[in-house]
């Protein structure tokens, strides 16, 4: 299949925006990816022709409605390769499931036994630990980072014990870019008996990510940053790990029968399923995968190296620009400060040019600690951005330098 930038651009229309009277340049991918117009109709369809409850009445409406939803379940786990549907547990995003993890966790563990999340983590998965090691009275540990922003693994196996009970770390950091050795930590984690979950939510635009191949026990993401609507998530769990640990919530649906003296619950993935889900957009995350597939997963990872490429020997033209983020394996995120300039100002400056980044801690605020800065400007570039907006940018930036300097 042939990569026609042209005719991708137009699958997105609000990238024909202009903003500001500028033409729209929309680097803000990390904190929520443009909708492809398939997507865009397929939640009106949805709406149009099938809406019902599912799996409850046994009229016709409602029998489509819920083989729509049950068949983009299929289609992720296809995607994900895991080895059952019912692995594949809808959720409302990323921080829903590991929520539902952590809180599962708090009836396995005891005082003395040991939590371990990475440096490198979103607020999202660090809070749900940290509350969970509260409840228990298990202990938090930090892999810790380097200068490039890359875990030290010769740490983290330090770390590593018979009292570990689950590590949890990012595929791929939303604040720096960094890809981390994700297969060897989850042997690494096995060895000593320990749980590991993935959170995927900055990976899954990028890559696919393949569950049992990886043998993670948990993978969670979001379907608003992989062209899907937001209040759509997945919770990838194997079989075991999800048959061990208790519903999250309790409700209708997640139920096997209920009376007043005890209620037993539904099979997997009902289980963690409790309530009237979020139907259309759940079906709509399966036709944002269909999506990703007809552009091929290869051809959005090359366009996306030639950005990164691009964009950080552009970038780095400009004097006393520092990228924070130098791993040797990275995605399409370049995240930056100019010496003696707020991050916030330069953002400022260049949304009135038109160009959407994100400046602030990125959900991150150990990153920045680490590095002892209040934020950094974030670029973070999807398979639709091109190297045109990318010299956009360069010289909004330079002006912002001029104007603040
Ligand atoms: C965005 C993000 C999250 C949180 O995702 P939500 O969609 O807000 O639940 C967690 N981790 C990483 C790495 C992210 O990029």
């Amino acid at each position: 299949m042939s990569f026609n930038i042209k005719d991708i651009r137009a699958d997105f229309p609000i990238l024909s925006q202009k903003i500001n009277g500028k033409p729209l340049v929309y680097f803000d991918n990390g904190a929520t990816s443009q909708k492809p117009q398939v997507v865009i109709d397929a939640i009106s369809k949805y709406y149009q022709e099938i809406n019902a409850n599912i799996h409850r009445g046994v009229h016709t409406l409602s029998q489509l409605a819920t083989d729509a939803y049950e068949a983009s379940r299929n289609k992720i786990k296809n995607h994900i390769n895991a080895k059952f549907a019912h692995e594949v547990i809808f959720t409302s995003g990323t921080t829903h499931g590991i929520n539902l993890v952590a809180n599962g966790f708090a009836s396995l563990l005891k005082p003395g036994d040991e939590v371990l999340v990475s440096a490198l983590e979103h607020h999202s998965n660090i809070v749900p630990w940290q509350m969970l090691c509260e409840r228990t009275g298990a202990t938090l540990k930090v892999i810790p980072m380097n200068e490039n922003g890359e875990l030290i693994l010769s740490e983290f196996d330090k770390l590593l014990s018979e009292k570990t009970k689950i590590v949890t770390v990012n595929h791929i950091s939303n604040a720096l870019g960094t890809i981390n050795p994700i297969k060897y930590m989850i042997d690494k984690a096995h060895q000593v008996g320990a749980a590991i979950l993935i959170d995927g939510a900055q990976a899954v635009s990028h890559l696919k990510p393949n569950v049992q191949e990886l043998d993670c026990d948990f993978y969670a993401f979001s379907g608003h940053k992989m062209f899907a609507p937001t209040g759509t998530g997945i919770l990838y769990g194997k079989e075991a790990w999800l048959n061990k640990l208790p519903p999250y919530q309790g409700g209708g649906e997640m139920i096997k029968e209920v009376t007043f003296e005890k209620t037993t619950y539904a099979d997997l993935p009902h289980k963690f399923e409790a309530g009237t889900p979020n139907i259309a957009d759940g079906i709509v995350l399966g036709t944002a995968v269909d999506y990703i597939n007809s552009i091929g997963i290869e051809n959005i990872q090359e366009q996306e190296k030639e950005l990164l490429e691009y964009g950080t020997q552009r970038l780095l033209e400009i004097e006393g620009l520092r990228i924070f983020g130098t791993a040797a394996a990275k995605t399409s995120v370049i995240s930056f400060n100019i010496e003696g300039i707020h991050p916030y100002d330069i953002g400022t400056i260049i949304d009135k040019l038109g160009i959407a980044v994100r400046t602030g801690h990125h959900c991150a605020q150990p990153i920045m600690n680490f590095y002892n800065i209040p934020g950094t400007i974030r670029a973070s570039f999807a398979f639709y951005n091109t190297k045109e907006e990318i010299d956009v940018m360069v010289e909004a930036v330079k002006k912002a330098k001029l104007m603040l300097s």
